[in-house]
C-alpha cells in the first residue's frame, strides 16, 4: 500500500510514480485518506516536476475513474464537442453548438462558470429569463437526441476528483501547470462520452496562455490524451490579444451571439466560429464546409436551432435581457487607428463591473459588461467612444477604468494584420 508522504517524497525528488500509486492517491484523496495538505504538497511537487506521459496518462484515468463516464450511445447521431480554455468575449459556444448541430451532429457542449476574468458560458446563458444549466443527465441526452445540441453544467458525477483538484489548485498557486490542466480538462471531456472533440487552445494576453509555444504545448499534450482514449482530437490555437467580437458580458454576449447566428456578426468572431465547425464536422465524418456553415449562419437555419435549444432548457429566446442601469463611455485621446485593445484589460474592466465573480460562489450581474465600439485596425476619431462600459452600480466604473489606463493604443497608421487562427494541431503531430 502506497503512503501519501511517500509518494509526495518520490515525485519531489524527480522520482516517477506507477500507475497504481497515482490511481490510489486519487481515490484516497476523494475519499478522505489522503489529506488537502498532502495533496497540496503534491500537486506543488507536480508543478515544478511536470508528469511523464504514463504518469499523465494514469492521472487522467484515475479522475475519470473518480466518477461515471456517459454513454451517449443513444442519441443516434455522431457526437462532437468544442472546448474552449477561455478567453474575453468567448461566446463561440453559444452559436457553434446549433450551427454544427444543423449537419447532423450531436453536440454534448458540457460547460463552466466563469472565475477570474475569463467569462462562462453558462453565467452568459443564464441572462436569458428562464434558462436552466442544471439538467439531469436523462433530460440533456433527451435535448440533445431531439435537438442536436445542449449547453448544460457538468453534473457532480463526471470527473468528481478533478473539482476537488481544481479548486486546491486555485488556492495554492498550482493552476498554470500543463499536466494538471490538460488532465483536468481531458477527464472532463472524456468522461462526457463524445466521440469527437476540438480543442480551442486560445493564445495571448486574454488567455492562460500567453505565449505560442505554451500554448502549443498543451494543445498536444490534450490532443495525445484524447487520441490515447479513443476520442478523435484535433487542436487550433487562436488568437486572443484582444477580445473576440465586441463584447464582453454576459446578456451583450448573448446579444452578440444571436447577431452572429443571424449572419450578422462581427467578423473574428465569425471566422473562428466557422473554423471550428468546420474542423468538428470533419473529425465527425460529416459534410459541410465553411462556405456552408456560413450560409447556414446568414439563412436563418442556425438562429432557429439555437431557439429550439434554448426553449428545449427553459428559456424564452424571446424576451428582452436585462439592461444594466448605468453605463459610461471610454473615449479616443487623438485621431488614429487603433492598434491595441488589450484582452486582459477588457476581461478584467467586465469582471469589475460585474460580469464575473471573485469567489465560485458569488452571483455574476446579467447586464454588466463592455462593449467595444471600435476594434484594433478600425480608424477612430478624437473625442469618439472606443469602449462603453455597463455596470449596475455607479461605483463599479471607478476600478473597472483603473483596469484600462494605458491599455488602449491609438497611433498615426493601422496596425499591421494578425492571424486568428494560428495553428491546426493534430494526433499525428502530437504523437
Ligand atoms: N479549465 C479546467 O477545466 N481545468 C484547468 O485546469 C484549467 C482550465
Amino acid at each position: 500500500m502506497p503512503d501519501a508522504a511517500g509518494l509526495i517524497r518520490a515525485k519531489r525528488d524527480g522520482g516517477e510514480l506507477t500507475a497504481a500509486d497515482i490511481s490510489w492517491v486519487i481515490s484516497a484523496y476523494t475519499g478522505g485518506q489522503v489529506a488537502e495538505e498532502q495533496m497540496s504538497a503534491l500537486l506543488m511537487a507536480i508543478y515544478f516536476r511536470g508528469l511523464s506521459p504514463a504518469e499523465l496518462r494514469a492521472w487522467t484515468a484515475a479522475m475519470i475513474a473518480s466518477g461515471e463516464r456517459l454513454d451517449l450511445s443513444a442519441v443516434g447521431r455522431p457526437t462532437v464537442d468544442k472546448h474552449s480554455t477561455g478567453g474575453v468575449g468567448d461566446k463561440v459556444s453559444l452559436i457553434l453548438a446549433p450551427l454544427v448541430a444543423c449537419f447532423g451532429a450531436a453536440v454534448p457542449q458540457l460547460s463552466g462558470r466563469g472565475l477570474g476574468h475569463t467569462g462562462g458560458t453558462l453565467d452568459k446563458l443564464e441572462a436569458i429569463p428562464g434558462w436552466r444549466a442544471l439538467l439531469p443527465p436523462a433530460e440533456m441526452i433527451s435535448v440533445l437526441r431531439r435537438e442536436g445540441c445542449v449547453i448544460c453544467a457538468a453534473g457532480p458525477g463526471l470527473a468528481p476528483a478533478d473539482r476537488r483538484l481544481y479548486a486546491l489548485r486555485d488556492v495554492t498557486g498550482t493552476v498554470e501547470s500543463i499536466p494538471l490542466i490538460a488532465s483536468s480538462i481531458m477527464s472532463k471531456k472524456i468522461a462526457e462520452g463524445t466521440a469527437a472533440l476540438v480543442l480551442d487552445v486560445k493564445v495571448g494576453s486574454g488567455a492562460f496562455m500567453r505565449e505560442a509555444a505554451a500554448a502549443r504545448e498543451l494543445a498536444r499534450t490534450m490532443v495525445e490524451l484524447g487520441t490515447e482514449s479513443g476520442v478523435a482530437t484535433t487542436a487550433l490555437l487562436t488568437a486572443m490579444d484582444t477580445p473576440l467580437g465586441r463584447a464582453a458580458g454576459n446578456a451583450v454576449e448573448v446579444e452578440e451571439a444571436v447577431a452572429t447566428l443571424s449572419g450578422e456578426g462581427p467578423p473574428d468572431l465569425t471566422a473562428v466560429t466557422v473554423a471550428l465547425g468546420a474542423e468538428m464536422l470533419r473529425l465527425a465524418g460529416l459534410p459541410g464546409d465553411e462556405a456552408a456553415l456560413t450560409a447556414a449562419l446568414s439563412d436563418g437555419t442556425a438562429l432557429a436551432r439555437y431557439r429550439a435549444m434554448i426553449a428545449a432548457q427553459g428559456g424564452d429566446p424571446d424576451a428582452p435581457l436585462k439592461q444594466a442601469a448605468h453605463t459610461r463611455t471610454v473615449a479616443a485621446d487623438r485621431d488614429g487607428w487603433l492598434q491595441r485593445l488589450d484582452a486582459y484589460a477588457v476581461g478584467v474592466a467586465a469582471w469589475r463591473l460585474g460580469a464575473g465573480r471573485a469567489r465560485k460562489e458569488d452571483p455574476v450581474s446579467p447586464s454588466a459588461g463592455v462593449i467595444c465600439r471600435v476594434k484594433p485596425g478600425e480608424p477612430v476619431q478624437a473625442g469618439q467612444a472606443v469602449l462603453e462600459l455597463r455596470a449596475d452600480d455607479e461605483d463599479r466604473f471607478g476600478p473597472a477604468l483603473a483596469a484600462l489606463d494605458g491599455m488602449i493604443t491609438i497611433g498615426p497608421e493601422p496596425p499591421p494584420g494578425a492571424p486568428l487562427i494560428l495553428e491546426r494541431i493534430t494526433a499525428a503531430a502530437a504523437l
